[in-house]
């Protein structure tokens, strides 16, 4: 009976023991495993979420980016002491920049350099504004070169952009693509436009009255800008486009109401 109670004691001692040395061990190391593991998997949540959260707000600038609609508003043939007084008046009133396409003329040089100085910019638009320019490349190039050299010795500034004359839809292909050569040989880039006022329509007069006319000038503009977020607007300011100059507060108007920001055409990304 003694010699059982005696087996019955070391048996519980050592059923003891062994669960005292193991229990902590046991316990322990998973503790700790899950102790460290959700942190772990914390930390790489978080990570993750800053990423995607980074990824997103670039995904979104860049989508801003290519949703971003701008306007340049391109003004043709001056400068002219009214019309382009006047609407150097209005872009200076509404916070817009444009790009003023100018022909050589006389006694204007305070508003080539008030077109400068109020942050605009000055394209080439040729020297003669002449047809012959698209019978022979070397009568364009001197030409090209006459206009760079005008606007250089007036203003000590040098462009980037040029227009064709009367612009190159429906001229042959091969003459256009003999002088745009031409023009990257000598630094340029040219733009034609997406939408115009069409104040070069000689029959504009017959139309209807002042009213009327500056209508249907805005509705050429706010009216023909679908699907497009890079919007060239032609006008022109020589000193016979008194309408194109009424009209542009509300074509810049307009476009704002749809939209657009305005900027020059030397930051025009392709
Ligand atoms: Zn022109």
């Amino acid at each position: 009976m003694k010699s059982k109670i005696n087996i019955l004691c070391i048996v519980f001692a050592c059923a003891f023991l062994a669960a005292g040395c193991s229990l902590p061990k046991k316990a322990v190391p998973p503790k700790k495993s899950i102790d460290v593991a959700p942190l772990q998997t914390e930390q790489r949540k978080e990570n993750t979420s800053k990423n995607a959260s980074m990824n997103n707000a670039e995904n979104l600038k860049s989508k801003e980016k290519s949703d971003e609609k701008i306007a340049y508003i391109t003004v043709d043939d001056g400068p002219s002491r009214n019309n382009t007084v006047a609407i150097l008046d209005t872009l200076k009133k509404d916070g817009v920049k444009a790009t003023f396409f100018v022909l050589p003329q006389g006694n204007m040089d305070d508003i080539y350099k008030r077109i400068i100085s109020e942050g605009h910019v000055i394209g080439n638009h040729s020297y003669s504004h002449a047809n012959y320019l698209y019978d022979s490349t070397e009568d364009f190039e001197k030409d090209l070169l006459k206009a760079k050299a005008f606007i250089y010795k007036k203003l000590n500034y040098t462009t980037t952009v040029f227009r064709f004359p009367g612009g190159t839809k429906g001229r042959k292909k091969s003459i256009i693509q003999k002088r745009v050569s031409i023009l990257k040989k000598n630094g340029y880039r040219y733009f034609d436009w997406d939408v115009s006022v069409a104040d070069t329509d000689l029959n504009l007069k017959n139309y209807g009255d002042e009213k009327f006319i500056i209508n249907l000038m805005i509705e050429n503009v706010v009216n023909n800008t679908k699907g497009k977020k890079r919007l060239i607007v032609l006008m022109h300011d020589d000193s016979t486009k008194t309408y194109t100059a009424k009209a542009l507060p509300y074509i810049i108007k307009g476009l704002k109401k749809q939209g657009y920001t305005f900027d020059v055409l030397t930051n025009y990304k392709e």
